[in-house]
């Protein structure tokens, strides 16, 4: 009863937050095309979050350019962006007082570690729960072993180390609007994460999960990909006693014509410099979205006006793939 009227009582309120490692392509695109129709369409609030805490990847020209893009597309945001970089006092703050007792300073450098996986081999295999076989095989492969917990007792120092958080070592679940009912066990599937890297650098996971609740995000709609990391969030977020997202969404993903997430990595085509009013119809075609006759000839403002009062998310439901990008 009382997370009924909790829930009720609070402010629609999205988000679209990009990492600022490369340009926009499709895939994040799409993703900030279903956030923003997805929550104009319950009459909320979507919110920009510019999540820059990697200062070796991240680029302000690629910001500039997210920022300029977004725009041009007519996906205007409510308040003023938000820029992780501009935070990191309060992530540290919360480091040092909230999480503090169930954090570490480990100092295994990548090699120690690789020799320790290589001399016990499969002990250290993260379990992803079943319900997470909507993520490709590749995804759940890739995820990298548990961490063999060498450091657990290292008191905290002054020395500069990573720091690591010990995730809860129990299976809880959350209803996820489009990929139905999700189980982990985060200490099994993740271990103890780092939050904070040896040059300061703070997390994404962390970062990500932290801003959420003081932002007060009742929605989350984001790519399949980081489902894995939402148990985990959530128990961050409970951990430091901030407010939850009431509702998750993980959106089908774009491949490249080799069956890969459409990424920066594997140098997915930036839109920058693309018809905009081509591009929203195109994104609302793969999102399955429907399509007004001779819509691409509208303004992206007319376009975005009949994909917000359309939106539906039953196209999106159980589906784990938009395609391939013939971008
Ligand atoms: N910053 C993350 C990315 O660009 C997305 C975070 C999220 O939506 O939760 O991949």
């Amino acid at each position: 009863m009382a997370r009924a009227l909790h829930q009720s009582l609070r402010p629609v309120i999205g988000r679209f937050a990009p990492s600022p490692t490369g340009m926009l392509h499709l895939g994040s695109l799409t993703t900030a095309v279903a956030s923003f129709c997805h929550i104009k369409s319950l009459g909320g609030q979507w919110l920009l979050r510019i999540e820059d805490v990697d200062f070796e990847r991240c680029k302000s020209k690629y910001t500039q350019s997210i920022l300029d893009d977004l725009e041009n597309l007519g996906l205007t945001w409510d308040q003023s962006v938000t820029y992780q970089s501009d935070r990191l006092d309060i992530y540290n703050a919360i480091i040092q007082d909230k999480l503090k007792t169930l954090t570490y300073p480990c100092q295994c450098s990548r090699k120690q570690l690789q020799d320790f996986y290589d001399s016990h081999p499969h002990a250290f295999t993260p379990v992803i729960d079943s319900s997470m076989a909507c993520l490709s095989q590749t995804e759940s492969l890739n995820a990298p072993p548990i961490y063999p917990r060498l450091c657990l007792h290292q008191a905290h120092d002054e020395i500069c180390s990573k720091i690591r958080l010990q995730l809860p070592d129990v299976m809880s679940g959350f209803f996820d609007g489009l990929q139905g009912m999700i189980w982990d066990n985060p200490a099994k599937s993740l271990g103890d994460v780092v939050i904070k890297r040896q040059n300061n650098m703070i997390n994404y996971i962390l970062s990500c999960a932290i801003d959420d609740g003081l932002q007060n995000i009742t929605h989350v709609m984001r790519g399949l990909d980081i489902l894995p990391m939402t148990i985990a969030q959530l128990s961050i977020l409970a951990m430091c006693q901030l407010p939850t997202p009431d509702y998750f969404y993980h959106l089908p993903l774009l491949h490249n014509p080799d069956g890969q997430k459409l990424s920066k990595q594997n140098l997915a085509k930036p839109i920058h410099g693309e018809k905009p009013s081509q591009l929203l119809t195109h994104c609302l075609t793969l999102l399955g979205q429907p399509i007004a006759h001779d819509m691409a000839s509208g303004t992206p403002s007319e376009i975005l006006a009949f994909a917000i009062s359309n939106w539906t998310n039953t196209p999106l439901k159980n589906k784990t793939s938009l395609g391939i990008s013939k971008y």
